[in-house]
């Protein structure tokens, strides 16, 4: 049974002295001085620091900072828009002009004649032609047919492939695990691994060869001062 005073008593809410923090006149628990009601109080928020990577501008090819989740930037030096997504070409596709900052993959069932791409990571398993620069590893796999200006800083010749280029690859360095034939220009090293093998004129820095790896041609010694 409900009391009929108590019941009248209970408005059925609760109220509360409006209080917006940082706005607020009253102080907390009992104080007298009064604050200027104007007065806002501004929490600083403390600093995010956002994730970056660095990468190399395809048009200046200068390196900068930006933000690691970003799909694409703006490059401070030259003001290109750089692309930042990955690409795998599908047979019969038609955009065969490609600049980005992420990786390019060409599969195996792939025949292109006019290919002109600009990536980080390349890796070719099909037959190509045209001009293709990676600023990062170019990886050959399967049985790979390159044709065209082929540039690249790291060149990986995967085991068990065998990559024919014409008319040849210019790279910092090339690590061959399988079979390259063509012409290799190499400013830096070139490593032929036990398994590896290259047929054709190799001019480099340096050149290592595991026992068990073979070169077949001409090898030119460039002046690493140079
Ligand atoms: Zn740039």
């Amino acid at each position: 049974m409900i009391d009929a005073r108590q019941a009248s008593a209970d408005p059925g809410y609760i109220t509360q002295p409006l209080e917006a923090p940082g706005v607020s006149g009253y102080l907390p628990q009992g104080g007298h001085r009064r604050r200027d009601p104007f007065s806002v109080s501004v929490e600083r928020e403390p600093r995010v620091s956002v994730p970056t990577r660095e990468v190399v501008c395809y048009e200046c090819n200068k390196t900068c900072s930006i933000p690691s989740a970003a799909l694409s930037a703006l490059c401070p030096h030259c003001f290109a828009h750089l692309n930042t997504s990955n690409v795998t070409v599908k047979p019969g596709t038609h955009h065969l002009h490609v600049r980005t900052l992420g990786d390019v993959k060409i599969p195996a069932n792939v025949n292109l004649s006019q290919l002109d791409v600009v990536c980080h990571n390349l890796s070719v398993a099909g037959c190509v032609g045209g001009s293709l620069r990676a600023t990062g590893t170019l990886s050959l796999s399967g049985h790979a047919v390159m044709g065209g200006k082929i540039i690249a800083s790291l060149l990986v010749v995967q085991r068990g492939a065998t990559a024919e280029v014409k008319p040849g690859i210019s790279a910092e360095r090339a690590e061959i695990h399988g079979t390259l034939i063509g012409r290799l220009h190499a400013r830096g090293a070139v490593h032929i691994f036990t398994s590896g093998q290259l047929t054709g004129s190799c001019s480099t820095a340096s050149m290592q060869i595991d026992p068990g790896g073979r070169h077949v041609g001409v090898c030119e010694t460039l002046n690493s001062t140079l």
